[in-house]
C-alpha cells in the first residue's frame, strides 16, 4: 500500500469501488478530512467544502468516518474499474498511471 501510494495516480488501480460526497450545508471547513486522507486526496475549495482528487482517492471512507459533522457520504463509483487481479494486471496498471 504504501507503494501504491507514492504513485501519481493511486486511485486507478487501487479502489474501493466508492467516492466521497461532500454536504456543503453540513460542513464546517474544519479540514479533518483533509488531515485524515492517506494518499492527501483532499484540498479546501474556494467554497470552504473540500475537493477531491479522484487520480489520488481510493475510496478508503477514511474522510467519511472522521468527519465530525457527518458532511460526507461514500457512493458506488460511477465508473469503477475493478482492481488488478494478478501482479501483470497491477504492473500494467502501474506504468499506465507513470504516464
Ligand atoms: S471533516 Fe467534514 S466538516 Fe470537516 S472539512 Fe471535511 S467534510 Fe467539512
Ligand atoms: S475516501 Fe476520503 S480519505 Fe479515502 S482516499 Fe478518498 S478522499 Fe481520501
Amino acid at each position: 500500500m504504501k507503494n501504491a501510494l507514492a504513485k501519481s495516480r493511486p486511485g486507478i488501480f487501487f479502489n474501493s469501488g466508492f467516492d466521497p460526497r461532500f454536504d456543503a450545508e453540513l460542513c464546517v471547513a474544519c479540514e479533518t478530512c483533509i488531515d485524515r486522507c492517506p494518499p492527501e486526496a483532499l484540498t479546501m475549495g474556494d467554497d470552504d467544502v473540500p475537493v477531491v482528487d479522484f487520480d489520488r482517492c481510493f475510496g478508503c471512507a477514511v474522510c467519511a468516518t472522521g468527519c465530525p459533522s457527518e458532511a460526507i457520504t461514500m457512493v458506488n463509483k460511477p465508473d469503477f474499474q475493478a482492481p488488478p487481479k494478478n501482479g501483470k494486471e497491477l504492473k500494467a496498471a502501474v506504468l499506465a498511471g507513470r504516464t
